[in-house]
Order: C-alpha cells, then sequence, then structure tokens
C-alpha cells in the first residue's frame, strides 16, 4: 500500500491534471513484471494506486480522475471494465491477464465492455502503451477529439491518440457519425475519420508511409506451338524488339490488357495460358510502384499474320526463334529474362486462377 499512499500525497498537489493510473492486480508485486521502474511510472503519472482488492478498486474508481487502468484480475463478465468505463469515459483501459489475452473471443468481449487494450503483465507492448499515455496532453493544442471529446490535443497528439484509443470504435459508427474532422473542419469525411486524420494530417513532413500510385502492365510471352516461336513487337522509335503488352486502362483486369495490347501491338489474337511472374517494383525515388504481371499465351489461329501497319502503337511484330533473341537489339531486357532465361528453362508457369477477379 505504500505506492497508493505516495500517490495520494501526490494526488492533491494537482487535482487539475487527471494523469492517475489506477491498477487492480493479483498481487502487490504484479506491478513490477510490467518493467517499468516505481520511480519511472510516479514520473510518468501523478499517482500510482495499485490495489488487490476490487472494493478498493471501485472507491479509487469513483474518487479519482483516471488516466490509465490497468485490469488484471478476471472476471468472467468483465465487470471491472465495464464499472471503470462507465466512469471514465475517456480513460485508456488496459486488461492484463493472459487468459483473456491469448483468447480471441474473449478478446472481443473484452473491447465490447470498453477495454482499450488487452496484453500482459510483462508485453513490452504495456510499457510502450503507458509511456503513450502518459505523454499524451503534455502540450496543450487546440483539438478536440472526434471521437470521446477529450480536448486540448495538438495535431501529433490527435494523430497518436485516435488510434491508440478509438481503434475498436466499429467502421460503420465512424462513418455515420464522426464526419466532421477536428483538424481541417471539412464536416463531410467519407472514410472512418481515423483513417482521414491517419493520412491527411500526418504530423510528419516526410511521412515514412502513404499509399503510392500504382501503374500496372501487363506482358505476354506467346507462343506458336508448330515450331516454338515467340512473338516480338518492334517498339516504336527503332528503339528494338519487345514483349508484346502494355499498361492497364481504366477499369480494366491485367488478363483483358494482356489480350487487348497483343493484338493492338502485334495484330495477334491470343489465348492466355498461365502466369509466368508477377513483378512488383516500388520506385525508390518516387512516390510510385509498377506492378507488371507477365502471363503466357498462344496464338488463337497460327494462320494469323502479325501487323505490317506501322501506327501509333508500334511498327510492326514478327515471330522469332528464342536463339535469334540475344542477337536483336531489343528495347529491354525482358524479352531476354522471360523467353530464354526463364520460359525456356522450364520456369513454372502458374495457372491464370492464380487471379481472381
Ligand atoms: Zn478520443
Ligand atoms: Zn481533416
Amino acid at each position: 500500500m505504500a505506492s497508493l499512499q505516495k500517490g495520494l500525497i501526490k494526488a492533491t498537489r494537482d487535482t487539475k491534471t487527471k494523469k492517475h493510473l489506477i491498477a487492480l492486480l493479483l498481487s502487490e508485486q504484479d506491478i513490477k513484471k510490467i518493467g517499468i521502474s516505481q520511480e519511472r511510472l510516479d514520473s510518468m503519472y501523478i499517482a500510482v494506486h495499485v490495489t488487490t482488492s476490487p472494493s478498493t478498486f471501485t472507491s479509487l474508481v469513483d474518487k479519482h480522475d483516471a488516466e490509465c487502468i490497468l485490469i488484471g484480475v478476471q472476471s468472467a463478465d468483465n465487470k471491472h471494465v465495464s464499472y471503470a468505463r462507465k466512469k471514465h469515459p475517456c480513460a485508456f483501459i488496459i486488461i492484463t491477464h493472459s487468459r483473456t489475452c491469448n483468447n480471441a473471443a474473449a478478446r472481443m468481449e473484452a473491447v465490447r465492455d470498453g477495454a482499450n487494450m488487452i496484453t500482459e503483465l510483462d508485453n513490452a507492448d504495456l510499457q510502450q502503451a503507458l509511456e503513450m499515455v502518459s505523454q499524451l496532453g503534455k502540450d496543450v493544442g487546440p483539438y478536440v477529439c472526434p471521437y470521446c471529446r477529450a480536448r486540448d490535443f495538438t495535431q501529433k497528439d490527435l494523430w497518436i491518440h485516435c488510434p491508440l484509443y478509438h481503434i475498436n470504435v466499429p467502421n460503420s459508427v465512424q462513418k455515420r457519425r464522426i464526419n466532421c474532422c477536428p483538424i481541417c473542419m471539412n464536416p463531410h469525411i467519407r472514410s472512418p475519420m481515423m483513417v482521414h486524420i491517419h493520412f491527411k494530417h500526418t504530423p510528419f513532413k516526410n511521412p515514412p508511409f502513404g499509399r503510392p500510385e500504382l501503374y500496372a502492365f501487363a506482358l505476354v510471352v506467346c507462343q506458336r506451338p508448330s515450331d516454338g516461336k515467340f512473338l516480338l513487337v518492334q517498339e516504336f522509335g527503332s528503339s528494338g524488339y519487345f514483349l508484346p503488352g502494355g499498361a492497364v486502362d481504366h477499369k480494366e483486369h491485367l488478363t483483358t490488357a494482356a489480350i487487348r495490347e497483343t493484338k493492338e501491338e502485334a495484330g495477334v489474337d491470343i489465348d492466355l495460358t498461365g502466369v509466368l511472374a508477377i513483378e512488383y517494383t516500388p520506385s525508390m525515388d518516387d512516390n510510385d510502384v509498377r506492378l507488371c504481371a507477365i502471363f503466357v499465351a498462344t496464338p488463337k489461329d497460327e494462320n494469323q499474320r502479325p501487323k505490317t501497319l506501322p501506327d501509333f502503337e508500334s511498327a510492326g511484330a514478327v515471330w522469332v526463334s528464342a536463339e535469334e533473341i540475344p542477337s536483336l537489339k531489343l528495347r529491354g531486357d525482358e524479352p531476354l529474362v522471360y523467353i530464354n532465361e526463364k520460359y525456356c528453362n522450364g520456369a513454372t508457369v502458374h495457372p491464370l486462377s492464380l487471379f481472381e477477379f
């Protein structure tokens, strides 16, 4: 009880701020399992109240404006959680018993009853959460949390607070009831507010994340069964030969693009038979990524002649043997890589069902 009394004395010095940590644990010693020294805990919170008695817990919860509540005592109906939540709508409530933490159904029930986090005393995530909760609100800012109406957040604190405290608010509730962004004041936010704040109001100048622009391409290794030759496109600007294929259009599937581009660039109708590779290339300097699927195909009709009329798509197309390819001028390495190195060397051809549209 030493820590409890010490906490109470400190709390009377500063009754305005609500940095109380109230813990209901199986033993007073349990607080040591968290791996934060008592001194550190005391510096993080104005008062740290540890009790093993549910009735003392209840009176502590009644008496103090708790910032953070740890509950390590198991009750089948989460009654301590519900009680604490009712008294303190904005508190961060953590359940710290292992059975609940490691049981999928129990975790959902705990969330439903008002817990913000379910973990174990010796989990480093708990240390981190306690640090974060104690740090929030150190700086005073102009923003009110759109979920719990807690006040005085800086942009950075609100950005941290929203997912930490409110990750469990169902998306349907978020979209229906929480539409006005406290930062940009836009009253018509249609995505969950947390998502909006996370992406639109990141406090970081160069966010370490973001949604890249995706450019999708489809290329085709098309082989003629009768003589084993491959279809190559004679590209624009005398740039050399390349696999038929190109960029995927709006609202188009990869497979459709592969078939369309082969017809446009090479004048040949094809049947796709498999997938040789999927390349995913994040660009190092820009915020974009390239996704390219390389398909295997056969011509629908071997007698259909490749295109020879020059147009915007290409100068024409031609059937070549794999042996010829290394001696040709190529627009890029892809014909060598995908025909000679992979396909002709027995690389696995995956079924088209790899893509489910
Ligand atoms: Zn909140
Ligand atoms: Zn906004």
